[in-house]
């Protein structure tokens, strides 16, 4: 096949970790399929990804390149810091200064010597802009959903919350007066589901709430879009997959795309990585010295910010149970300072907790020393804890996290949520619970049972692996 010839994919992820990843394995799958790939990041994510992995990991192929677009934000203080940049902000900046250098770089995408002509754009559920320069250009554009179908579910019904005079809430009172709890039984695939579970961003009283009104806007986008993809299989979440078949014609669920960018990645392309944090591998060795099933892993993803009240009694939880355990503080993790303990609490657990700013996350989860998962319930965390088998404690931080908790406590039998007015006591006697308890074998066999559905969905005939034939097809026939 001529260069000219070949399909080229440009894919743009929403930038923060969460979307970043999902992305990059969708990357590394098409262009197993004879894609050529072009990845787009923006400059700030891009400094930090060269800084983490070194250029090498990032730009050795001829035919898998990265290019960038500015985020619209002016320059941080102080670009070593590594940090999570604002999110409302961000996606304020890119729904207003993202389409001009899109378009830009797809016009100079098609006239780079070299390069095939752009035949499709994937772009993240959050990058609307992506969609409409897209459509202005006349290039097949796919949605790629890198949050839970029931999370998704959610945003796309704000618009019809907002309608039916839900939101925004009548003062601050129906925060705690048992509001949330109404069951919201029109909300398709989805019996039961409360005000609660929906992403959280709807516990506002602000009728202007800016993320009420942007996740509502660019869930809708997905309409303009040629084909909605999920990182999900449909076992794990059928009903709501169901419904989501009856709102869009061309739905194509394709998780855990983990399991396939490891499986079908080029070996050229395998070791491209997209981790914004320098991975710490030592917590592997220390893992290697534990006893199977006996570790609590705690991790918070890389957007979660909590007082430190809150990590105090996450500490102190974790001293009273008694088990080892491996925990992922970011040094931004704590809202005002670096996140700080007392030095009592570090005293008193040393010989059996080791901290960590960045982990290699799926090795931590896959090792069979793992045997807990205290989780924010972040779409990935919860697929890759579903994926090796690991059973969760969810405190779920914000946005689509409070529905994915939901599904994995009460759908799927593997989790155990903790009030987001977190105590010690309530820590330590969950994770006993957990580990220990009947519900905890409960928990674990469920845990067992999804992690062979996942297996199931992505082997050959699995509905997930044919649905990534499906897809190559749609965006092969795209560009004829
Ligand atoms: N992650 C990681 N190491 C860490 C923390 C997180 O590799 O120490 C990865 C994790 O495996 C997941 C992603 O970062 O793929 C976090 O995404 P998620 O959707 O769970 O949460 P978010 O960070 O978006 O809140």
């Amino acid at each position: 096949m001529g260069s000219n010839a070949r399909p080229h994919a440009v894919l743009i992820p929403y930038p923060a970790q969460g979307h970043v990843t999902p992305m990059l394995q969708l990357a590394k799958v098409l262009h197993s399929r004879g894609f050529f790939v072009t990845y787009v990041n923006t400059e700030y994510n891009h400094r930090r990804l060269l800084r983490s992995r070194g250029a090498d990991a990032l730009d050795g192929l001829d035919d898998f390149r990265f290019e960038t677009i500015p985020d619209g934000l002016p320059p941080s203080g102080n670009d070593d810091d590594d940090v999570t940049q604002d999110i409302p902000t961000l996606c304020e900046s890119l729904l207003r200064n993202g389409a001009a250098p899109f378009r830009d770089l797809l016009t100079r995408l098609n006239r780079m010597p070299g390069r095939p002509p752009v035949t499709c754009v994937v772009l993240d559920n959050f990058m609307s802009f992506a969609q409409r320069v897209a459509n202005e250009m006349g290039i097949l554009a796919v949605v790629f959903c890198t949050m839970s179908a029931c999370g998704f579910m959610g945003y796309l019904h704000y618009k019809e919350l907002m309608d039916r005079g839900y939101v925004p809430l009548k003062d601050e009172s129906y925060l705690t007066n048992g509001y949330l709890d109404t069951v919201l039984d029109w909300v398709p695939g989805m019996p039961g589901i409360r005000l609660r579970d929906i992403p959280s961003f709807i516990r506002t009283t602000d009728p202007d709430e800016f993320m009420v009104h942007f996740d509502s806007n660019e869930a809708q986008n997905a309409h303009r879009a040629q084909g909605v993809i999920f990182n999900t299989f449909d076992a794990l979440e059928q009903d709501v997959v169901d419904a989501m078949r009856r709102i869009f014609p061309r739905v194509y669920t394709i998780g855990p795309l983990l399991t396939f960018a490891g499986t079908m990645a080029r070996p050229d392309a395998a070791a491209i990585s997209g981790s914004l944090w320098k991975e710490d591998l030592s917590c592997l060795r220390w893992l290697d010295a534990r006893t199977g099933g006996s570790v609590v892993y705690v991790n918070f993803g890389s957007i979660t910010v909590m007082t430190p009240a809150q990590l105090a009694e996450f500490a102190w939880g974790l001293a009273r149970c008694g088990r080892p355990f491996l925990w992922v503080i970011r040094p931004d993790l704590v809202t005002g300072d670096k996140a700080m303990l007392p030095e009592e609490f570090y005293a008193e657990t040393k010989e059996r907790g080791l901290f960590l700013s960045w982990c290699p996350q799926e090795q931590v989860l896959s090792h069979p020393s793992t045997g807990l998962f205290l989780t924010h319930s972040g779409w990935n965390s919860t697929l890759e804890s579903i994926r090796a088998g690991v059973p969760m404690i969810c405190w779920p931080f914000f946005a689509e996290q409070v529905t994915n908790c939901r599904y994995a406590c009460n759908n799927w039998g593997i989790g155990l949520e903790i009030d987001n007015n977190v105590t010690r006591e309530e820590v330590a006697r969950l994770i006993k619970e957990a580990m220990d308890g009947e519900k905890g074998k409960d928990m674990k066999a469920k845990a067992t049972m999804w992690k062979e559905k996942a297996v199931a969905a992505t082997e050959g005939g699995g509905t997930s692996s044919v649905n990534i034939e499906r897809l190559v097809e749609f965006m092969l026939e795209g560009n004829v």
